[in-house]
């Protein structure tokens, strides 16, 4: 296995005299090259976790690795490593080449690298023409780009990205995420992305962390994560609208496994029996995705329900469906949808499915 670039071993941090742990025990690689998207609701600690990377915290356990060596005994200015915020942090009385140099004077660097490596920054960002603009002058996607450049200047070994696009507008937004694509594939940084844009995290990240409480629930490639989900955290958090989570009762026999619940039974290709272990019957959760349910007649379909809801988003549409006492999203083409009030049939696959463990909350099995 090749060394990560960077590897967190155990990280914890705990405030208040360690009632709250704030980030809770985390493992975690990320390979050179590697962009990784952090994801979790407000107040799950990736503030926290990145701010021990770069040595604006210190943890209460746990270790930094970076190049297979401890950073903790550095301070932040050593790590070499950059942290862009949301709030832009740029000197707006400054010009954008004085923001862009700054750092480096500071550091005591000689004037004509100095100058060498704002140019160098400025062209990477497309910014030589303003270079000797005042930074208060600039618009929201232009400072952003200045703050990526005042950390890019260094030349950092790994790049903290918290929320850098959360202030921005859409049309900005979008092309800060093709210019920071552009610089993924441009000078291959190792990238920390955090955000609470997941369509941000699929365009720009290879894998996905996902984080609740504290603790990462999943580290997966971007394609997978959504249909492949090993928690039920991270199933009811990923997607717009989230997987549909079907409380019921796993059956097993020699042969097969059944998932019941109120209205829906399924068998289930089961790769092992060794989850439900010790028990016939257990309480489980079946994750479906409302892009994998097909709306069809009635007459022909496995199941049906009842539309108590139908929202236009587009060219789709997100029906909700009453299924006996749970209710189930699908969405579907806008041209197909039912009306409201209608009975309609449900067909899915059991292999687009996901079968979790009442009690741990953790995926059955493959
Ligand atoms: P957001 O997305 O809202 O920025 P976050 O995921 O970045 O949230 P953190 O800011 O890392 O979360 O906070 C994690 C937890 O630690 C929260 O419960 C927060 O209240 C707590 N916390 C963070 N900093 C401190 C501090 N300095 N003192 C005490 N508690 C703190």
């Amino acid at each position: 296995m090749t060394q990560p670039k960077l590897e967190l071993i155990e990280l914890t941090k705990e405030f208040e005299g360690g009632s709250v742990a704030a980030v809770d025990g985390v493992d975690l690689r990320v390979d050179a090259g590697e962009t990784l998207a952090l994801l979790g609701p407000s107040g799950c600690g990736k503030s926290t976790l990145l701010n021990m990377i770069v040595g604006l915290e210190m943890p209460s356990a746990g270790d930094i690795h970076v190049d297979g060596k401890s950073v903790l005994g550095l301070p932040a200015g050593q790590r070499n490593i950059g942290l862009v915020f949301q709030d832009y942090a740029v000197f707006t009385h400054m010009s954008v080449a004085k923001n862009l140099s700054f750092g480096l004077e500071v550091r005591g660097l000689a004037k004509a690298e100095i100058e060498r490596a704002v140019y160098e920054v400025a062209d990477l960002l497309d910014m030589r023409a303003q270079l000797n603009v005042r930074a208060s002058e600039l618009g929201g996607s232009e400072l952003q780009r200045v703050a990526i450049g005042r950390t890019l200047v260094t030349k950092p070994s790994i790049l903290l990205l918290d929320e850098p696009l959360s202030n921005l507008e859409a049309g900005a937004r979008l092309a800060m995420r093709r210019e920071l694509r552009r610089l993924q594939s441009e000078i291959g940084l190792t990238i920390i992305y955090v955000t609470h844009d997941q369509i941000e995290a699929l365009s720009l990240a290879n894998r996905i962390a996902v984080m609740s409480h504290g603790k990462i629930r999943q580290v997966e490639r971007t394609a997978v994560i959504f249909d492949r989900p090993d928690h039920l955290f991270v199933a009811s958090f990923l997607g717009s609208p989230p997987m549909n989570l079907l409380r019921g009762h796993l059956m097993r026999n020699a042969a097969e496994a059944v998932f019941e619940s109120a209205h829906l039974a399924l068998t289930l290709p089961l790769a092992s029996d060794a989850a439900v272990e010790g028990s016939a019957r257990t309480q489980a959760i079946l994750g479906i995705r409302p892009e994998s349910v097909q709306l069809t007649d009635p007459a022909h379909a496995p199941w049906a329900g009842r539309v108590v809801l139908v929202e236009l988003r587009g060219y789709e549409a997100v029906v909700t469906l009453e299924l006996g006492p749970q209710s189930i999203k699908v969405v579907t083409l806008a041209s197909e949808r039912p009306a409201e009030g209608a009975t309609v049939g449900l067909r899915f696959d059991a292999a687009s499915c996901v079968l979790f463990d009442g009690d741990t909350s953790h995926r059955l099995v493959a």
